[in-house]
């Protein structure tokens, strides 16, 4: 009878076992690029508070849930790690780049790589609540890079459905102002002709509707098609790069640095990026 019981218990720590594995894998967060998991796992949540509804939606999940990758670019210890960042990485058309770059900031020092993380989050956020499956190149603000052919790679491995990098741009022109989307142009593949087309319009449609303005130093109505941006050539996935605005703009500036101005730019994002997807 011992043995038995024994044996039983083994067999049911096995299975318990087993299923930890299975329900591990599924919460593995995606970030980083890492080859091992390019299935379309959600990303484990950075912050808790949504997390009971990330994991309802996670188990409900069909095939066909929409997926979207979030790459808020540079990250916050990119300064303090020159080298790492600046080795030559793929930028495509045959062409190499530094690895990342460490972004602009408001004349007040609130740096880029921080807006663009928390306006991402903000966004994942709305895009999470209406159903739909959120990635992100990275979740944490004092990493270094990922380099701008992994940001690519992450979006091209999780098959995502779109890909949005979130920028802000640092004009020296404090009078410039306006958001502008660029994409890759001429296109290398099928997904950065028409589909990337109608998600950059997407975007600065819903930039425009809630009440951006279009870039009036930069870009052509709200758009800009560029062969220089290593992450877009290298993307296989519709992507775009939303360029909310000037940091250096005294008005932009203040948007941008308060969490409510994030809000807005964030959910402007979200609201271009259901368009796309028609969710
Ligand atoms: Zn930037």
């Amino acid at each position: 009878m011992a043995a038995w019981s024994a044996v039983l218990t083994t067999r049911r720590l096995l299975s318990l076992l087993l299923l930890s594995l299975v329900l591990g894998a599924c919460s593995q967060p995606a970030t980083g690029g890492d080859p091992a998991t390019p299935s379309r796992t959600a990303n484990s949540p950075t912050e808790t508070a949504d997390s009971a509804t990330r994991t309802a939606n996670t188990t409900t999940q069909a095939a066909n849930t929409p997926v979207v990758v979030l790459d808020p670019g540079h990250n916050g210890g990119n300064a303090s790690h020159p080298a790492a960042i600046n080795r030559q990485v793929p930028a495509g058309r045959g062409r190499s780049k530094a690895c990342n770059t460490t972004g602009t900031a408001t004349a007040a020092g609130y740096p880029e790589h921080a807006f663009n993380l928390d306006v991402a989050r903000r966004a994942g956020r709305r895009l999470t609540e209406r159903g739909i499956e959120v990635g992100y190149t990275r979740t944490a603000d004092d990493g270094v890079g990922p380099c701008v052919h992994e940001r690519a790679r992450i979006g091209n491995e999780r098959e995502a459905d779109a890909v949005v990098s979130i920028h802000a741009d640092g004009s020296t022109d404090r009078g410039a102002h306006g958001f502008h989307i660029a994409y890759s142009a001429p296109p290398l593949n099928e997904a950065q002709g028409e589909p990337a087309l109608r998600l950059v319009r997407a975007l600065r449609d819903g930039m425009r509707g809630a009440g951006f303005p279009v870039a009036g130093y930069l870009g052509e109505n709200g758009l800009s098609g560029r062969d220089d941006l290593a992450g877009m050539n290298l993307s296989t996935r519709p992507a775009a790069l939303v360029e909310c605005g000037n940091m250096r703009n005294p008005q932009e500036a203040a948007a941008m640095s308060s969490a409510e101005g994030r809000q807005r730019y964030a959910e402007a994002i979200a609201e271009g990026i259901l368009a796309y997807l028609g969710a």
